[in-house]
């Protein structure tokens, strides 16, 4: 990818199609936008963390869209901490924290001025949606003395709320010029697309200004420099970690820059089932990647009644230290049978991430809790599947460290089901730790027990 970049730029300036001379700098040094072969990075080293959580990492997603208008949101999710550590959530991820083109209205994904996060009066407010910065600042304290990390919602691939100015690359007015409140990282026609460098990178995004990465200005304003809006987040404001929007919308390396130069936990939102283009992605950003070719799967298996589909492939098979599992968040809420789903990613591997509205308002939170405990304390280990059809599907965690595994079983029939199934115990009883069968059986000698599961439901037996 990056080799193809750098031959297309040699060639482009061979054949004299740049003209000015900020072009000829910036195609002279190729090297400086793949900084793998230059400066090493004054950064934390890989996978430090400020908070130290012996739990097996969940993810929450802490908002919605549309929550709550008023400033608010920093503190209801504040309020919440203290319970999510509790029940064993290791991290959160919160809604896009800058001043957007919609200011007090917006979910944060128009953004107009990075470094505004509720402090500026700039479109409309000073505040966004989701409260002042001081009031970030004090969510993002109480999570650390939690042992919860926070993750920011990164959104680079294109900007909104600019100003009409002439644009030499359109050849009419476009909204590309950004004098911000902050004053930090002001925009002007070069640092979109077209420029200079090139028409576009990726997709475009509905009819936003879509910043061109390959810009060394760019570049510095969002993760370079120590002004960057990176390390504002990181060093001034507090965040642990970030997961990346729209990562359709530019090149993956832009991913693998950032977290280069600035550490911390990653996952991109790459809108695609196919588990290869996961892959891909997650190997070319050196980043973790929701897992919507599990998502799609689960769909299918679950809500079309077809265990089979459980057989699919999915980014966290390919790579499961590389999958961040969900079953529905603010933009896609399509399966209905979730607390299948729960089950699935709480007892497989993964990073299982929980939408708030799940947890919060929508399911039964004492089995969510039960399938947190279970992933902390049983699920640990390779994974083994026992058993599928279209009806039933069993597999096991065969068990790791200080965790003995766990047997699954799902059932999406309107009957009570049991199945003999090996298991890697002998001699042993083992329980239903979801409470959903009473049955304690004896593994024989030779390690096959017999375990049941009631209709449309699902059961995790391990050790007693
Ligand atoms: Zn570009
Ligand atoms: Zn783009
Ligand atoms: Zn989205
Ligand atoms: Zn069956």
């Amino acid at each position: 990818m990056k080799l193809f970049y750098s031959l297309v730029l040699f060639l482009a300036f061979s054949f004299g199609l740049f003209s000015c001379g900020e072009n000829a700098q910036e195609i002279s040094q190729p090297s400086k936008t793949d900084s793998s072969a230059t400066q090493p990075e004054k950064t934390d080293a890989p996978g430090s963390s400020r908070v130290s959580n012996s739990h097996a990492p969940v993810m929450m997603q802490g908002f919605y869209w549309d929550v709550p208008k008023g400033g608010t949101w920093w503190d209801v999710v504040k309020t919440k901490i203290p319970e999510w550590s509790k029940a064993g959530i290791t991290s959160v991820w919160l809604p896009p924290a800058s001043k957007a083109q919609n200011g007090a209205l917006s979910m944060g994904y128009d953004p107009t001025d990075y470094f505004d996060l509720g402090e500026f009066d700039q479109n409309g407010s000073v505040e966004t949606r989701f409260g002042s910065r001081e009031e970030l600042e004090s969510l993002i304290a109480v999570a650390h003395n939690n042992n919860i990390e926070v993750y920011a919602d990164i959104v680079i691939n294109h900007n909104s709320g600019g100003q009409l100015e002439d644009n030499q690359y359109t050849n009419k007015p476009y909204y590309t010029k950004f004098e911000v409140k902050s004053g930090k990282f002001d925009r002007s026609q070069h640092d979109f697309h077209p420029n200079h460098i090139h028409n576009n990178d990726s997709k475009v995004f509905g009819g936003f200004p879509d910043l061109c990465h390959h810009h060394f200005y760019v570049q510095d304003w969002l993760w370079k420099a120590d002004y960057s809006y990176a390390k504002f987040l990181k060093n001034d404001i507090g965040f642990d970690g970030w997961r990346f929007d729209f990562v359709k919308g530019f090149e993956p390396w832009v991913v693998k820059e950032w977290l280069k130069h600035n550490g911390g936990f990653s996952v991109g939102e790459l809108w695609d089932g196919n588990a290869a283009t996961l892959e891909w992605w997650a190997n070319e950003a050196n980043s973790s990647a929701f897992d919507f070719a599990c998502y799609y799967a689960m769909k299918d298996a679950f809500d079309g009644k077809n265990l089979e589909k459980l057989k699919n492939d999915m980014l966290l098979k390919r790579n499961p230290f590389k999958a961040v599992t969900f079953v529905s968040n603010h933009d896609t809420n399509e399966i209905w049978n979730k607390h299948m789903a729960y089950a699935y990613i709480l007892t497989h591997e993964g990073l299982p991430c929980i939408f708030y509205r799940d947890y919060e308002e929508w399911l039964d939170k004492d089995k969510l809790n039960n399938l947190i405990w279970i992933h902390d304390n049983l699920a640990g280990g390779s994974t083994t599947v026992l058993h599928t059809d279209n009806d039933e599907y069993v597999a096991k965690r065969n068990g790791y460290g200080g965790k003995s595994g766990l047997i699954v079983y799902f059932n999406t029939s309107d009957n009570w089901q049991e199945r003999w199934i090996e298991t890697n115990w002998s001699n042993t009883r083992i329980k239903d730790y979801t409470g959903h069968s009473d049955w304690e059986p004896v593994t024989q000698a030779g390690k096959w027990v017999k375990i049941q599961c009631p209709p449309n439901s699902y059961t995790v037996w391990s050790v007693k």
